[in-house]
């Protein structure tokens, strides 16, 4: 199976699914991310653009990421982007990476690139039934971010609700975190929610909403086949 993880800012992805994505890469499936926003720009605790490279290169090499598509789109602007624009970035990551699975944000996120991003995912997505050559996806799932999705204010917004609950055990979550804090800037102290405490933490509840020992969640809002 072929998986891609589409995300605004680099981190997202780790922050989303990242245990996931490494259990999946140990059994073997590819798994491959569509960061839109890949440079530092608007980002004031962020390193140079050759720093962030660097540290999205040895987080993915961590969870053992097949393919990194980058855009530069502009971060935290990404309203000022022709939606268009965005939905054909993604349409070429998934058909590029041949996906099964698309894995995005959840709309809600208080993070406005955040929002942009899944709107355009869920466009890109439908692309397999305008063209007949490309092949059908199997699943869209979102993710939860946390500082972006627990965050989120919009009560006309559904909130993230998860139904799909993946066990990835502790290894997968330390692995996590650990690909997390590549990311120079990004980790901080209990209890902000990109802490060591607060991730293992979300990840221990989630397992026990599904009895499972650890587990990342996501909302799985689109299925094809059994
Ligand atoms: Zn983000």
């Amino acid at each position: 199976m072929t998986y891609l993880v589409v995300v605004a800012h680099p981190d997202d992805e780790v922050l989303g699914a990242g245990a996931t994505m490494y259990k999946l890469a140990q059994k073997g499936h590819s798994v491959n991310v569509c960061i839109l926003s890949g440079e530092v720009n608007a980002r004031n605790h962020r390193p140079s653009t050759d720093e962030l490279h660097e540290d999205v290169n040895s987080s993915m090499n961590i969870l053992g990421v097949d393919k990194i598509i980058k855009g530069d789109f502009p971060n935290i602007e990404f309203n000022t982007v022709p939606h268009l624009k965005l939905v054909q970035f993604i349409e070429k990551a998934i058909i590029d990476t041949e996906s099964d699975v698309v894995f995005t944000h959840h709309p809600a996120d208080l993070n406005n690139d955040h929002l942009h991003t899944s709107l355009a995912c869920q466009a890109a997505v439908r692309l397999f039934q305008r063209r007949p050559d490309v092949k059908p996806l199997r699943e869209l799932l979102f993710m939860e971010v946390p500082s972006a999705t627990e965050w989120a204010l919009n009560k006309a917004e559904n909130q993230f609700s998860p139904n799909t609950f993946v066990e990835v055990g502790e290894k997968s979550v330390d692995k996590k975190i650990e690909a997390l804090a590549q990311y120079r800037g990004v980790m901080r102290d209990y209890p902000h929610p990109r802490s060591h405490e607060a991730l293992k933490g979300l990840a221990a509840y989630r397992g026990g909403q599904a009895g499972m020992v650890y587990a990342e969640a996501f909302e799985s809002v689109f299925r094809r086949g059994l």
